[in-house]
């Protein structure tokens, strides 16, 4: 990036305004509106970067904060542009001092604090952690800052599945939260020294670590969890089919319902799928545990990223109620999950309801040998 402009001018200069990703969008279909779409706040950055607008104008402002970060721009664009690089740019110099939404400073400096203590402190997750640090030969599970607090059995059942991953107490925060709320040096730093923490291949339970991990430690070191077990770590597939159905074919508690397969569906996370490019690999294996349900739009966002549905408690609810919608006719016995925001989003959504909500990790360990 040269001199004092915000973005890198080839990133910006990739759009060709053809208007391919609108549909995409989720917060396009929420507004219908121009401004906010990727080619719409596109055009609001390359007005910021050509200073025909500032960027404390109200609207520059409101869309980089409307923004839910998913990415879903991104596979669709015929250009190749590369929004995720961009938006934290924006926010880098967007959201600096003031101009950063009071709850993004607060949700920083917990993470940092999280980061800080390791999880040394936090009991709930030291029955999933061991101590000793492997060697590069040796897998490692990264336990997450929001996953290890929040949902320490997603750890746990990942651990219970295969052994051998080592999963060191002290790892810090892999600095993806940073990367989306305008802090990205820090981000990158605490990205690599998670890298020196855990030596060799990092192998991970949630969608948005993993991207970010992926991004700034490289695809041959950081795998995710799903496409790790697909590659053939873990138990054999084989074993998984002989654990869920009896001699005749017939699943067994607890995935069977009414004698009958257990219907699961999934939902995607937004920066496994758009970022990473791992969306097949679930699929294949929840299709081996019971009736694989696909959700209609599963690959678009449901409100959670990241730390918008904190944020932006409002507009959350709003994208998430389309997927709702979608869910209330299927008649899941379980919706599967790869990334803790979207744990929490809609395990929070459909408690009450028949389905569900679990980690595709913890899905997974009920179906291996103990
Ligand atoms: S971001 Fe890509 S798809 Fe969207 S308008 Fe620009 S070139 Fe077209
Ligand atoms: S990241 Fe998501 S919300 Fe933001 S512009 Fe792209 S598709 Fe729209």
């Amino acid at each position: 990036m040269a001199g004092d402009k915000i973005f890198d001018d080839e990133l910006l200069s990739r759009c060709m305004s053809c208007g391919f990703c609108l549909p995409s969008c989720p917060t396009y279909r929420l507004t219908g509106e121009e401004a906010s779409s990727p080619r719409g706040r596109i055009t609001l950055m390359r007005a910021v970067q050509e200073d025909r607008l500032d960027v404390t104008d109200p609207t520059v402002l409101a869309q980089s904060e409307f923004c839910l970060g998913c990415r879903a721009c991104e596979p669709v664009c015929p250009a190749g542009v590369q929004y995720g690089q961009l938006l934290e740019q924006w926010r880098d110099t967007e959201w600096q001092g003031r101009r950063r939404p009071l709850l993004a400073r607060g949700l920083l400096a917990m993470m940092s604090f999280v980061g800080m203590v390791g999880i040394t402190l936090l009991g709930l997750v030291r029955r999933a952690a061991v101590t000793r640090r492997g060697t590069e030969a040796e897998p490692h599970l990264m336990l997450g800052c929001v996953e290890r607090v929040l949902y320490p059995k997603v750890s746990r059942s990942a651990r219970r599945l295969v052994p051998a991953l080592r999963a060191p107490a002290v790892q810090g925060c892999c600095g993806a939260l940073h990367a989306h709320n305008g802090e990205s040096e820090r981000g990158r730093r605490l990205a690599r020294r998670l890298g020196r923490r855990l030596p060799g291949t990092i192998v991970t339970t949630s969608g948005g670590c993993s991207a970010h991990l992926t991004a700034e430690l490289g695809a041959d070191r950081v795998v995710e969890f799903s496409a790790w077990i697909a590659a053939g770590n873990g138990p054999d597939p084989a074993q998984l089919r002989a654990i869920m159905l009896d001699e005749n074919g017939e699943p067994l508690p607890p995935h069977a319902s009414g004698g009958r397969p257990a219907r699961i569906g999934l939902q995607d996370s937004c920066h496994l799928r758009n970022a990473v490019g791992v969306w097949r690999e679930p699929r294949e294996l929840i299709a081996r545990l019971g009736e694989y349900v696909e959700v209609p739009d599963a690959g678009g966002c449901c409100g959670a990223a990241g730390s918008y549905s904190v944020l932006r408690p409002a507009d959350s609810r709003a994208v998430l109620a389309p997927k709702l919608d979608a869910l209330a006719g299927l008649d899941l016995d379980y919706l599967a999950v790869v990334n803790p925001g979207c744990y929490r989003q809609l395990a929070g959504a459909l408690k009450g309801s028949r389905t569900r909500v679990v980690h595709l990790a913890e899905l997974l360990a009920t179906a291996a040998p103990s």
